[in-house]
This record gives structure tokens, C-alpha cells and sequence, in this order.
């Protein structure tokens, strides 16, 4: 990776602090903040010394005791630019060689339960509201840090919490949470449609099926109907080009008792992610009509289909000033500029989004590392994050 120039500030304030953000991402992995059950207020204490060392106001929010969220703030009046970071991880699993809770510093990498996911964002998100902090009176508007509790299991004591019940608000948002090497900008997300297949039929001893109506060879047809089909991206649509099609997955399927008795029920979960442009009611429609098909092909049998849930794609312009920022500093400060792309999972961007406040997921960090064993993330890369965020959050909030 090319350097930046000797004469650049910023990248002199971050290479003199490489021992603080080893030490504060060392002191958020020391902090067991497995969720379930979280317990993020043994990760808060990071967050909150380093903000009363340096002057940095900050509240702190619990919907439920000891599920502490922290929003700290620098600067003053709008825009304000959201930048979430979560407290808590999936726990340990199996495979490690070191413990996953006692940090190991070797040859540039820090091993440790959330070593990228999502305490190294962190840690190098601190040291560039310590830049920001010095430099406060050059920003027109505010950076809200936040360290949040929840993520892993759905956000409802964190960021939701936050949004929904804390009053607290933004212009935009930068989530350090997808993406890996500063590589990609994570400006939109499929949609999810989780879906509940239902085969009725009739119970019979396994000695006479002819007596019975399998619920199971339905389902069978119905699936092996829908395997190869997938919604139809419209030319043209939104964001067409930084999504990869539609998909489908039959994640359960479960029919029956017993060899003996022919199974008068079967059930399935589907998840069908799609990118901007199929309709979903459009989804659903051909997926009945097959059902229906399928139904009046066997005798005394019922299909059904619910929704189970139904998220929608989202998708921040390209032309947002964030996505340029971002492109413009990652090419100086690593001499690549991040990509735009939607992904298939979804993070806490999503809801961002769903509630007006535009969103883009950035982060640093090797690929592939979030939740195995021997997690990891290269300090260097934090170092060069922290410097791109002071940059990128000096550009958007310029007096
Ligand atoms: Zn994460």
C-alpha cells in the first residue's frame, strides 16, 4: 500500500497513536461481550474513559440493565454523520488456538473474539475522534460515535433501541460493518423475503398409502418446480450491476414421523433474497400459481404459502456525497478506491435506511475472518481506516 505523504497531519496523528489503538481494541477483546447475553457494559468503560480523557460528551443508553449503548459527540449542529459500532460478539465457538478473549499481538495482527467484528472499527474509530476532537472547530456539523449493544441478535437493545426510543438522529451514516479491506462500499442491500410452505394431505398406515394423501411428494414437486426459477431483474433496474441475482434457499424441510405412516403434513422455509426492481407481490403470485399446480396435480392435498417476514432492498444513490468521500480518500490514503456494491446479507444499514437516514457499510479488515475461530485484523489496516474516517468525516462535515 502506498503511504501518504510524510507532510499529511492526520496521517502523522494516527501512526504516533499505533499503541493506543492496540491497546483499545486489546481492552474491548479482554471485554466478554458475548451476546447472548451481551453484557456490553463490560465493553462501554473503553468507549466512555477515552471520551472523559479528552472532553468528548457522551450519554450513555440501557433498554435493558447492562446492555449499555454509548453515543458520543463531537462537533455541533448538522449534518450529523452516524457512525455505529457494536459492543457485543458470537461467542468463542470451537478451533482456537489461542484464547479468544485474551488478545495476542503478532506480527502486525491482533487474534481475539471481534477483532474485526466490530470492535477494531472501533478502536480506530476512536483514535479518529481524538484528530476530530482537536480539530473540532473545523466541523460543521457533529459525528456521532457509537458503540452499541445487541447487534449480533437483531439490534432491538441497540442501534433500534437507539433510533426508535433515545432520540437519537442523522443525516447519514456510515456503518463499519461489511465489507472487508476498505475495498467495498456497501451502498445497498437485497431484499428478504422468508417464506412458510404448508402441504396438507392425509395421515394413512404405511402398509396402505393408497388409503392416505401424502403431504411429502407434493412438496417435493413444488421444489424441484421452483429450483432453477428466480425473479427477473428488469434491465434497467435500480442499482442493476452492483448486485448478484436473485437467490433461493430451501433452508428446512420437515414431514413425518415414522417409516409406517404416511405423513399428512409438510412444512418448508424458503429465503429468496432479491435486488431492487422485482416486485415482491409479484414473487408471491407466481409462487402460488405453482402451488396451486402442484396441489391440483395430487389428489386431497392442500398447499399454502405465508410470509413469514418481507424486507425490502435498499439502495443509497451512488452520487451520495458519502460514497464519494469515501471513494476519494480510500484511493489516496491505500491507492485504491473503494467500490460500490449491494450485498446479500443485510446489517443495521438496512434499518437506517428504512428510517430516511441514508446509510453505507465501510470497513476495514481481512475477508472471511467475522465469527471463526482465530479471528483477526492487521493494525495497519485499522491505522489506515482511522485516517480515511478523520478525512472522510472533515470532508462531509467541511466548514
Ligand atoms: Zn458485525
Amino acid at each position: 500500500m502506498p503511504q501518504a505523504t510524510p507532510s499529511d497531519a492526520i496521517h502523522d496523528f494516527v501512526e504516533a497513536r499505533r499503541d493506543d489503538l492496540a491497546r483499545y481494541l486489546s481492552d474491548l477483546i479482554r471485554a466478554r461481550t458475548v451476546n447472548p447475553p451481551g453484557d456490553e457494559y463490560l465493553a462501554a468503560p473503553v468507549l466512555t474513559d477515552f471520551c472523559q480523557a479528552r472532553g468528548i460528551p457522551y450519554e450513555t443508553f440501557e433498554k435493558e440493565k447492562g446492555r449499555t449503548n454509548v453515543v458520543a459527540r463531537l462537533g455541533a449542529g448538522r449534518p450529523r454523520i452516524l457512525v455505529p459500532c457494536h459492543f457485543d460478539v458470537v461467542p468463542a465457538g470451537s478451533g482456537w488456538e489461542t484464547d479468544p478473549f485474551e488478545p495476542l499481538e503478532r506480527d502486525g495482527r491482533i487474534y481475539g473474539r471481534g477483532a474485526k467484528d466490530n470492535k477494531g472499527p472501533l478502536a480506530a474509530m476512536m483514535v479518529a475522534a481524538e484528530y476530530l476532537k482537536a480539530h473540532e472547530a473545523d466541523l460543521a456539523g457533529q459525528l456521532l460515535l457509537v458503540g452499541c449493544a445487541d447487534e449480533e441478535a437483531g439490534s432491538r437493545l441497540g442501534m433500534k433501541y437507539l433510533l426508535e426510543e433515545c432520540g437519537v438522529e442523522a443525516e447519514m451514516a456510515i456503518v463499519p460493518d461489511a465489507g472487508s479491506e476498505m475495498r467495498e462500499i456497501d451502498v445497498g442491500e437485497k431484499g428478504a423475503l422468508f417464506l412458510k410452505v404448508r402441504a396438507l394431505g392425509r395421515q394413512a398406515h404405511g402398509s396402505t398409502p393408497e388409503r392416505g394423501a401424502s403431504a411429502l411428494w407434493p412438496m417435493i414437486a413444488f421444489l424441484e418446480r421452483i429450483r432453477d426459477w428466480r425473479p427477473a431483474v428488469p434491465e434497467g433496474a435500480e442499482g442493476a450491476g452492483l448486485f448478484t441475482p436473485p437467490t433461493l434457499n430451501v433452508g428446512t424441510i420437515h414431514a413425518g414421523t415414522v417409516a409406517n405412516i404416511v405423513p399428512g403434513e409438510c412444512e418448508a422455509q424458503l429465503d429468496l433474497r432479491y435486488p431492487p426492481g422485482p416486485d415482491p407481490e409479484a414473487i408471491l403470485a407466481h409462487l402460488r400459481s405453482e402451488l396451486a399446480a402442484v396441489a391440483d396435480a395430487h389428489e386431497g392435498v392442500r398447499m399454502d404459502l405465508e410470509v413469514l417476514s418481507n424486507q425490502p432492498p435498499t439502495l443509497v444513490d451512488a452520487s451520495n456525497p458519502m460514497v464519494e468521500a469515501i471513494r476519494r480518500h480510500t484511493r489516496a490514503v491505500t491507492g485504491t478506491a473503494a467500490e460500490p456494491i449491494g450485498q446479500s446479507g443485510a446489517t443495521v444499514a438496512k434499518f437506517l435506511i428504512l428510517r430516511g437516514i441514508p446509510a453505507v457499510g465501510f470497513q476495514p479488515g481481512p475477508e472471511g475472518v467475522e465469527h471463526v475461530a482465530g479471528e483477526w485484523t492487521d493494525l495497519d489496516g485499522l491505522a489506515r481506516f482511522a485516517e480515511v474516517m478523520a478525512k472522510v468525516v472533515l470532508d462531509l462535515l467541511g466548514a
